[in-house]
């Protein structure tokens, strides 16, 4: 009882990995149906379980909509500022402690989009599909991260299961040719008129003002397109936020996808509803429809996957496997980040991250519960130093008496 009230935190944060597990969230869902795939695997890398505390938060930050991500970073460093202020000691301790919470909370962001860590990997049962992503960038994109090479690009899709990814610069043409780690094809997203296309396939470069004008002119690019070999797919979240009302010009233009799942943080709210709306357009026309990583260079990790089958075209050739915490994006207000995303990333938990969780809370639980005699630096040398203490007074003869 002594300890659960002098550690409030730790019995909390025990009780929410318990309590999250009563409602818990698949690893993966098909973004389509929403249901868990019964064929595909997130594997974890051992580092990464061992690990978990850090790898879920880095995760869970990564996937967060521009909205969450202001509302998370308000609430928490509000909260936690407010924590260092309301504590016993001096002044000057209690302003130390005020400064150090939010400070924490900006550098868990910073290690989020560039700290080099372990990550989840997909790992399909089927070998004839290919796990794919449509949309990816590198440093010859404007807002591509500096020095963000081919090599990179690709070895990041590598650990993560990728087979092969197109990429797709702003309007800049790549041509292919690189094959190892993984194949990297060639596209490129196109500018024009509120709205980027991602061009996939043999494409050569056009003249971006002939499509600028308008929204007709826009829609002429999906014919030229066709002409050269490739393929024009709507990209998020632009179709979304500008052309809402026009999705069936789209589909007379010759529009031969749209993407339904978009990791960057501007296209990750994107809701269930308007998806459900997508879909339908896109069924009904056998349409494409597919995830896109949308990685710029920062972030370590992917929200979703693409599983393409050879052989089909259309609406069924292409499976879109995501994060559910990525989903959820767009059904939770942006008010409610600081506490919806801890919530989702903990509900999104395997048993052996769960594992992972309770054993570093025990283990900082336990460091901090063994009393220090006065006199004693912390650090962590306690722990041990006080097992010892007991082993010595053990071994030591009792003292003489008379
Ligand atoms: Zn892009």
């Amino acid at each position: 009882m002594n300890l659960l009230r002098r550690h409030p935190i730790a019995f909390v944060l025990i009780a929410l990995v318990l309590l999250s597990a009563l409602g818990p969230l698949p690893p993966l869902v098909d973004a389509v149906s929403g249901a868990p795939p019964a064929d595909v695997d997130l594997v974890r890398p051992m580092l990464y379980t061992l690990l978990a505390p850090l790898s879920n938060v880095l995760d869970a930050l990564t996937f967060l909509s521009l909205e969450r991500a202001k509302a998370l970073l308000l609430g928490w460093t509000a909260v936690l500022a407010l924590w260092g202020l309301l504590r016993r000691g001096t002044p000057r301790r209690r302003l130390v402690v005020a400064a150090l919470g939010p400070l924490a909370v900006v550098l868990l962001g910073v290690a989020a989009v560039v700290l080099p860590r372990p990550v989840p990997r997909l790992v399909a049962a089927d070998s004839t599909l290919t796990v794919i992503d449509y949309h990816a960038h590198t440093a010859q994109s404007h807002d591509g991260r500096r020095g963000w090479t081919l090599a990179d690009l690709a070895a990041w899709h590598a650990a993560q299961g990728f087979g092969a990814s197109y990429v797709t610069d702003h309007n800049v043409v790549f041509n292919g040719g690189v094959d190892d780690p993984i194949r990297l094809l060639p596209g490129v997203e196109w500018s024009v008129y509120d709205q980027h296309i991602v061009a996939l396939g043999a494409v050569a470069p056009v003249e971006r003002g002939v499509y600028g004008r308008d929204t007709r002119a826009m829609l002429g690019l999906f014919g030229a397109l066709h002409r050269q070999g490739a393929i024009g797919i709507a990209s998020l979240p632009e179709y979304w936020r500008n052309h809402w009302a026009e999705l069936d010009d789209f589909v007379a233009a010759g529009a031969d996808g749209f993407e339904i799942v978009n990791c960057a943080p501007k296209a990750i709210g994107f809701p269930a509803a308007a998806r459900a709306q997508v879909l339908e357009v896109a069924e009904s026309h056998d349409l494409l429809v597919v995830g896109a990583s949308d990685n710029h260079g920062w972030g370590k990790v992917t929200c979703v996957w693409n599983l393409s089958s050879p052989s089909a075209h259309g609406y069924r050739s292409n499976r879109v496997i995501a994060r559910p915490i990525a989903l959820a994006q767009g059904e939770w207000q942006p008010w409610t980040a600081a506490c919806t995303q801890p919530w989702l990333m903990l509900a999104g938990l395997s048993w052996s991250e769960r594992s992972s969780w309770l054993t570093w809370i025990l283990v900082i639980l336990i460091y901090r519960a063994v009393p220090r005699r006065a006199g004693d630096p912390g650090g962590i040398g306690i722990l041990a130093r006080s097992l010892s203490l007991k082993i010595l007074r053990l071994r030591r003869p009792p003292p003489a008496t008379g």
